[in-house]
Parts: structure tokens; sequence; C-alpha cells
């Protein structure tokens, strides 16, 4: 596995790939260290993952630079993740158990019925390169906490963050087996799903590799959970307060390079108010500092890769061929490493690839609407329901709106973002199940029931 560095262009390791046979030997291990892991209390889990959020403290610097380097986040990002890593450890190292406590049911007279919250054993996790810490502790924190075992394929241009995660939980004291790094490519992961020894997985990527992980664990009859893209609408209505919103959406849409699943993606703007938007958003635009990501000073460092910002640019060029307007930005920058700027579309006809597909990358298309029922209308017009941000002053009347959205979370006068306490997860072509609260951590367990007579 060869790893480019973005801001470069330039190969800066080579990891070797996991054979099959290595594969084998991580699952053996996997299902001796579940036949353990499961007995502990979880008292002895929670006081796990506290460890592990103090290892991800302790060495945060590392893991950001490790993150950069590999694709392309701009470092003060890059820390902000690992902090946020090391919260959601702390999250459920403090809740868990509450959240997995037994629930007792209505049972007939000398009986006692309880629902207990038991672990399924190996879950293979299938994670993206775009928050290449926070997407697997998202899932590992939860899942091991519960009893679990995880397997982890990271995405082929991070080995190096999918090794130092493995090290976290290892420094952490967390015994041999319990989360293990598969340095393996996407080809291998159906025969990884349909092995015995695997009891669930989880995806958080691209609609195609969803369809792909959800198809073969169909057929081996194990759970799911998927975490898929999104093209999020933020609407701006007639009373917003549009400065505030022009500032949040180009932060919303620009940053992680514009790699978020959540970021905004599509502006829909109120007649009233469609030219202050725009100007002011335009502005906010133009003044992020483009550069090299290890500079603190960088805003918007490199795309992760050269043939992602290709299929980024050819979206925008099919976009403008259709008839859109290109307000600023547009074409690749003419430096080393793989640059897309900022990039704002208007007048985007219904249908060309900036409107209906998800843009993952720096490009944010400005529609104007008439009416909120129009705004509606228009944020809903997509196969996508992940989050949406609605920018309105009244916010009863916001509350009404978000009530209208199909999304699996409508934020009102905030960006869309994850949050260790609040469920996360998608409807329509953005997937389903959840992750992050208690809702996450009962993904992955047998809810079994206990009948005493
Ligand atoms: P991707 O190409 O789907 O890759 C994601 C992971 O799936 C990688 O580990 C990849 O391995 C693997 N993979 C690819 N094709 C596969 C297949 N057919 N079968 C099994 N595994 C396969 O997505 P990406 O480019 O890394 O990430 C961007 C996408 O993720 C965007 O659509 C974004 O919106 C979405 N995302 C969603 C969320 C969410 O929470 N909803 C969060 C972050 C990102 P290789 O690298 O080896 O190909």
């Amino acid at each position: 596995m060869d790893v480019v560095d973005p801001s470069t262009g330039t190969r800066i390791e080579t990891y070797e790939e996991h054979t099959e046979s290595d594969v084998t030997e991580a699952l053996d291990r996997s299902t001796e260290a579940f036949d353990s892991w499961r007995t502990r209390s979880i008292r002895e889990r929670e006081q796990l993952l506290a460890a592990a959020g103090d290892v991800l403290r302790d060495n945060k610097q590392e893991y950001a630079e490790t993150m950069t380097r590999e694709m392309g986040k701009p470092i003060t990002q890059a820390i902000g993740e690992v902090e946020k890593c090391a919260w959601v450890c702390d999250h459920y190292a403090e809740y868990a158990s509450t959240y997995l406590d037994s629930d007792s049911h209505p049972s007939p007279p000398g009986s006692t019925v309880k629902t207990e919250y038991e672990p399924l054993g190996p879950v293979l996790a299938v994670m993206p390169w775009n928050f290449p810490f926070w997407q697997v502790f998202r899932f590992a924190a939860p899942y091991l906490t519960a009893g679990n075992v995880g397997l982890l394929k990271h995405a082929s241009n991070v080995p190096g963050c999918a090794l130092a995660i493995e090290d976290v939980f290892r420094e952490a004291g967390y015994p041999e087996g319990v989360f293990q790094s598969l340095l393996i490519p996407s080809d291998l992961v159906d025969d990884v799903i349909a092995d015995n020894r695997v009891r669930a997985a989880t995806l958080t990527g691209s609609g195609p590799a969803g369809r792909s992980v959800a198809a073969t664990a169909g057929e081996h009859l194990k759970k799911t959970v998927l975490e898929l893209g999104g093209s999020d609408p933020f609407v701006v209505l007639d009373d917003a307060d549009v400065v505030e919103a022009a500032e949040t959406g180009a932060w919303a849409r620009n940053q992680n390079g514009g790699q978020s699943c959540i970021a905004a993606k599509r502006f829909i703007v109120h007649t009233d108010v469609y030219d202050d938007f725009l100007d002011a958003f335009v502005d906010e635009i133009d003044s992020l500092t483009i550069g090299d990501p290890m500079d603190e000073g960088t805003d918007v460092g490199p795309q992760a890769r050269q043939d992602l910002m290709e299929e980024l640019h050819e979206q925008v060029v099919e976009s403008v061929d259709a008839g859109a307007t290109v307000v600023t930005g547009g074409d690749p920058l003419d430096r080393e490493g793989v640059f897309y700027p900022p990039t704002v579309l208007t007048d985007v006809p219904e249908g060309c690839p900036a409107d209906s597909e998800e843009t993952f990358g720096p490009v944010a298309t400005v529609y104007e609407v008439a009416d909120e029922d129009e705004a509606v209308s228009k944020a809903n017009d997509t196969n996508f329901g992940l989050g949406a941000s609605i920018w309105i002053e009244n916010r009863d009347r916001g509350e009404q709106i978000a009530g209208r959205i199909d999304a699996g979370c409508v934020y009102v006068n905030q960006l869309v973002k994850s949050d260790p306490r609040v469920p996360f997860g998608g409807v329509k072509d953005s997937g389903y199940g959840r992750e992050l609260s208690e809702a996450g951590i009962k993904e992955f367990v047998n809810r079994k029931t206990v009948w005493v007579e």
C-alpha cells in the first residue's frame, strides 16, 4: 500500500498488505479475544476506554501529523479530531454501563422478565479516509465497550492511521485481539464478512461500497450499519442572520477540504436575502487560506487523492456545461500537490452532477427560492438524507420546518455536526442505523430476553 502525501504528490511510505493467512490468524485471535473480553465487567471495559482517551490526548500531535501527512487534513483540524476521539472515549467510559443496563418488562405475578444487552462477537468496520481517526473511534468506543471485538479495514490511503489506532488500544492496555487493523484491499472485504467468525459489519463510505457490504452481509444474515454519503441542504430564510449564516456556511462547506459527509453542500436561499447572502458567502470563501496542511494558518489543504479531485472537477465541468455559473474557483490550482479551490456555483440546472450527486470537495451550489415551501421542496429533492441546516430568526418556525425535512438530523441556526451524546446517521441513500449515544452502542448487541418464572 503506497501512501502519497497529497500536499506534494510524492510517495512517502509503502506498507505491506496483509495476506490471506494473516487475515485468518487475525480472525482466530479475534475469536479467542472475544471469549474472555465478553466476560470482563463493563466497568473494566469502561476503564480501559478512559485509558484509550488518555493515550489519544498524550499523543495528539503525533496522531494529527499522521493524518495530515496521509490525507492532507489541516493540522489544527487534525488535532481537533484527535481531541474529539478522546471525548467519545470519555463519553462511553462514563455512560456505557447506564446505556446497557438491563430493562425490566411488565410480567405475570411471580415472574421476572428482563432484556439484557450482550455483545455479538467480532465486528468488521470498513472505514473511510476523510476523518481517519474519528470514524474509527465512533464505532470502536461503543462497540468494544459493549463487549464486542473489532476488526478494522481502513481506507487504503491511510494505513499509517490504521496502525496508529491499533497502537492506541495496545498502549491503553487492551488485551491482544480486541482491536485489530487488517491492511487489506476492498476486494477481500466480502470474504471477511462471509467468515463464520465475524458476526456483524459496519461501513462508513460511499453508496456503492455500502451496497456491496450490505449485500454480502445480507447473504450471510449478518447485521449491518451503513453511514453513507450526503448532499446536505443549508437553508437560509428571509429573516435569517445573513452574515452569520454566510460565515458558518463557508466553514460548513470547506472544513476538511470540503470532504465531509455532513458538509453543507446545497445552499438554498430565500429570494429576499439571496443577493446579500451570496455576496457575504463568496467573500468568506475567498478569504479562506489555502496551503500547506502542516501550517497552522491553513484553512483548506489539498484534496486527499488525485483521482478524487479529478472526479470532483469532472462534476464541476459537466455542471457548467449544463448551464451552471462559476462565481469563484472552478479549476484545480496550478501548484504542486492536489489542490482544488473553494468553488461556488449558481444557476445550477436540476439534475446536473453538482445538483444531484454528492460533491466530495469544496464545491458549493447556491439556489434562489421564492418561499419556505420551495425551500423545503428543494432541500428534500435529493436521494440523500443525512443532515440539514436551517437559518431562521423565528425558532418555532425553524423547528416546524425541521419536521418537514427528510434527514437523519436537522440543525437550526447551527452547522450540522456529530456529537457523542446524540444519535448520528441517515435515511434514504445516506444509509441506515445510528452511531453515537445510547442508540449507537445498542446497534451491535444481542437484546436477550431473560424470563425467570
Ligand atoms: P469509499 O470509496 O466507499 O471507501 C470507504 C471504505 O470502503 C474504504 O475502506 C474502501 O477501501 C472500502 N470499499 C470501497 N469499495 C468497497 C467495496 N466494494 N466493498 C467493500 N469495501 C469497499 O468512500 P471514501 O471515498 O473513502 O469516503 C467518502 C465517502 O464516505 C463519501 O461518500 C462520504 O460522504 C462518505 N462518508 C459518510 C459518513 C457518514 O457518517 N455518513 C462519514 C464519512 C464519510 P479502499 O480504500 O481500499 O478502496
